[in-house]
């Protein structure tokens, strides 16, 4: 992943943040599915309709991509999907 600290254009950083979202997404996706719970965290920690959902990729956005795009570490353990309302939820704290 070294590589990818050094982008500075903005179409291949967007590029390389998809390419860690899906990446994220999948991982996440997979360990949810093998424990029956949602692949959003927050929807498990809410316990709801939601606790066993496994959201689309389009209905996910990343946690934390903004800290990537400032130049934070690029690690994927910087970073997590959340579905849209909770990834919302948690911005305007
Ligand atoms: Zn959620």
């Amino acid at each position: 992943m070294a590589e990818l600290g050094r982008i500075c254009n903005p179409t291949e950083r967007s590029k390389a943040s998809l390419q860690l979202e899906t990446i994220l997404y999948n991982r996440q996706t997979e360990e949810a599915k093998a424990q029956h719970k949602s692949n959003c965290p927050d929807c498990v920690l809410e316990g709801k309709a939601n606790k066993e959902k496994i959201w689309d990729f389009k209905d996910m956005e990343a946690d934390n991509i903004r800290a990537w795009s400032k130049g934070g570490p690029t690690n994927l353990d910087n970073g997590q999907m959340l579905c849209k309302r909770h990834n919302r939820l948690k911005g305007n704290k």
